[in-house]
């Protein structure tokens, strides 16, 4: 599977805001993005006008980059959100949100997507009592995330209930630390998408 390798960090800069790509990293001031606020390279500092175009891809790569989503499948994303009754953007949204790794991230059992995406990879979690390894599979409502007894002792699983009480969980998930367990209890809204997005400018970019 396809992955970007650059420095995280310099996703921040280009962006111009923090997208929290590091975990706790991003929390102190070894953060890159708070010690240089502006975008890398040679020219980064240089003031430059920004197209409407720009604009719109800008926020479609923060967007993708927060999920850790490579072009293709993002934009497979935007076809499949495209198609669905509603709003356009916040479909896609909401697609995003739905999937695994971003739901074990949301559940405090991991400190970054990224992170969580590699612990569903390796097939530490359970979906409604069976072994899943598929970040991308999107969860229902119902569904009900668990850690096996024998992976309870990895670090970052053994921390989550501190997380849980430090982050919150959205509204839409119910995490249990203690037992090691969350459950959907229903499909994410715009609301609980906490992040500054405006993925009106995604489905204009898309759609142009
Ligand atoms: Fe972005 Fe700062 Fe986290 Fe690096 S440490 S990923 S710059 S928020």
């Amino acid at each position: 599977m396809a992955k970007y390798t650059e420095a995280k960090c310099r996703m921040c800069r280009r962006e111009g805001c923090k997208l929290f790509l590091k975990g706790d990293r991003c929390f102190t001031d070894k953060c890159a993005y708070d010690r240089r606020p502006y975008a890398p390279g040679q020219h980064g500092r240089a003031r430059k006008k920004v197209s409407e175009y720009a604009v719109q891809l800008r926020e479609k790569q923060k967007t993708r980059r927060i999920y850790g989503i490579l072009e293709r499948q993002f934009h497979g994303y935007f076809v499949k959100a495209d198609m669905q009754r509603g709003v356009t953007g916040t479909n896609l949204l909401v697609i995003l949100e739905r999937r695994l790794d971003n739901v074990v991230f949301r559940l405090g059992f991991a400190n970054s997507r990224n992170q969580a995406r590699q612990l569903v990879r390796h097939g530490v979690f359970t979906l409604n009592g069976r072994k899943v390894d598929i970040p991308s599979l999107q969860v229902r409502v119902g569904d009900s995330i668990e850690v096996p007894e024998k992976n309870r002792k990895i670090p970052v699983l053994a921390e989550a209930q501190e997380v849980i009480a430090r982050r919150g969980c959205p509204a839409w998930l119910e995490a249990d630390g203690a037992a090691f367990k969350g459950t959907v209890k229903a499909m994410p809204q715009r609301d609980d998408i906490q992040f500054p997005v405006n993925e009106q400018l995604i489905v204009e970019l898309y759609s142009k």
